[in-house]
């Protein structure tokens, strides 16, 4: 019977998966599957936990839903307390909504309103970086930059945002320059991008704190954010960090901004804060926002039905728990450190393999057509792809994320990894020898012994 569901693909219905398990999804035709990207970097504590499904009975027992503007709950209390007192206080207040786009979006309302409250009207611009993702709402889009998926909404874009160059080591740092130089370049770049806005016009830097799929599982090289940071300072701009995919964990602490020595204005959260278990994400406010919004109107000109859904608080509370009580942080650095180690050791000698980087559990391999050259797979290829499907086949039996556009919005392909926090050192040794062994065509073959 032809089905009724909208999928990225209309004519092609993916593999239905009929349950998940732990660190396995099982799919209608019998095969169980390594699940070793946590769906899209979200299922951080794997499938079918029975103490999130406990705390989510208990809530529903207690209260289903109640409509945040009107009341509050003692769940929306609970997870909103638990991440202000992760940031030792840094970020006072949060707002709780059900996605990371939608996250995205109230950070940029947010910030629009945090100047208005200040009396800088002027201020409605945004600057964002090349080849990163931050959504797919129109606002959220328009910080994002992938061409594929914002060409036919350019004319209906809903924020003036212009795009600076995204820390990108592998294919941004010019032969011979070091760290520091790399950083001054990109600083001057921002600078130079405020002057040409119009430094009074700009409301926020916005950035993903290690990039997601649009540029894959890129961390910054060392001193980047702060220099971003002081360029933003420079001009009473904010810095919005989105660590819709970076944070929560995936990085090795709770927030990847943690590792920078930098504190966000505005931070964005989702997928390890509900570990998939239910939607849910939030935007955090620096108490200096806060402090401003305190003085002025005092209420944030957004609302939402789903706004601090209880179920949904309450599961992201119980995930937290988790993490914290089995000390899953050190976990993602334990096994994030292993996975790097082993993906080099296996596959940075192959000849289509351009480079390997990541931090935590969160890794990506970017494939080339030509090592010498970085030049790209063209996008037809659909390298990523070919990949993701063979790893579907029942010998290699594991998912596999692709990120397709990542050298220009269109060409270049990497593979995510992203397994859950739960992790051990032999499931990282299954997956990378998977993944070894998953040949992808004619063109990368990535067998062993054809590349030695
Ligand atoms: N920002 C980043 C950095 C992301 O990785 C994503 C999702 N991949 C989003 C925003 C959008 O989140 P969602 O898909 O939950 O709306």
């Amino acid at each position: 019977m032809a089905s009724s569901v909208l999928y990225s693909n209309i004519g092609n219905p993916p593999t239905q998966i009929i349950k998940g398990e732990g660190h396995y999804l099982l799919t209608e035709d019998g095969l169980k599957l390594f699940d070793a990207t946590s769906g899209a970097a979200v299922a951080a504590l794997g499938h079918n936990n029975p103490e999130i499904k406990a705390a989510i009975v208990e809530q529903l027992e207690t209260l289903d839903y109640c409509y945040l503007p009107f009341f509050t709950s003692a769940a929306a209390e609970k997870i909103c307390s638990f991440l202000t007192e992760s940031t030792g206080g840094e970020m006072s207040k949060v707002f709780i909504v059900s996605s990371g786009t939608e996250a995205v979006e109230a950070s940029l309302k947010m910030a629009r309103q945090y100047f208005v409250e200040l009396g800088q009207l002027p201020r409605t611009k945004f600057i964002a970086r090349k080849q990163s993702y931050h959504g797919n709402t129109l606002g959220s889009l328009a910080t994002g930059f992938h061409k594929g998926r914002r060409a036919i909404y350019e004319p209906i874009l809903a924020a003036n945002v212009s795009h600076v160059s995204p820390c990108y080591a592998y294919r941004g740092c010019k032969s011979g320059e070091s760290d520091e130089e790399y950083v001054n370049r990109l600083a001057k770049e921002l600078e130079d991008e405020f002057q040409s806005q119009g430094p009074d016009t700009v409301c926020a830097f916005i950035a993903e704190t290690v990039s997601g799929t649009t540029l894959g599982c890129v961390p910054p090289v060392p001193g980047y954010f702060k220099a971003m940071r002081e360029v933003c300072d420079r001009h009473g701009a904010l810095l919005i960090l989105d660590e819709v995919m970076s944070g929560m964990g995936r990085t090795g602490t709770l927030h990847a901004w943690q590792q920078e020595g930098v504190v966000p204005d505005l931070q964005t959260i989702a997928k390890g804060l509900g570990a998939g278990f239910v939607p849910i994400g939030a935007l955090m406010l620096n108490k200096r926002v806060v402090e401003v919004l305190s003085r002025g109107s005092k209420a944030f000109v957004h609302s939402q039905t789903y706004q601090g859904h209880p179920v949904a608080c309450a599961a992201a509370l119980a995930v937290q728990n988790i993490v914290a009580r089995d000390g899953l942080l050190d976990n993602v650095k334990l096994q994030g450190e292993l996975l790097g180690k082993l993906l080099q050791e296996r596959l940075s000698g192959h000849k289509r393999v351009g480079d390997i980087r990541g931090r935590g559990l969160l890794w990506g391999i970017e494939f080339v057509k030509d090592k010498t050259t970085k030049e790209p797979f063209p996008a037809q290829e659909q390298i990523g792809q070919k990949i993701h499907l063979k790893g579907l086949e029942p010998k290699y039996s594991i998912s596999l994320m692709p990120g397709p556009g990542i050298v220009d919005g269109k060409d270049g392909d990497i593979i995510l990894i992203a397994p859950p926090y739960t992790v051990s050192s032999a499931d990282v040794k299954h997956i990378v020898n998977t993944i070894a062994e998953v040949p992808s065509g004619r063109y990368l073959s990535i067998t062993r012994k054809r590349d030695k």
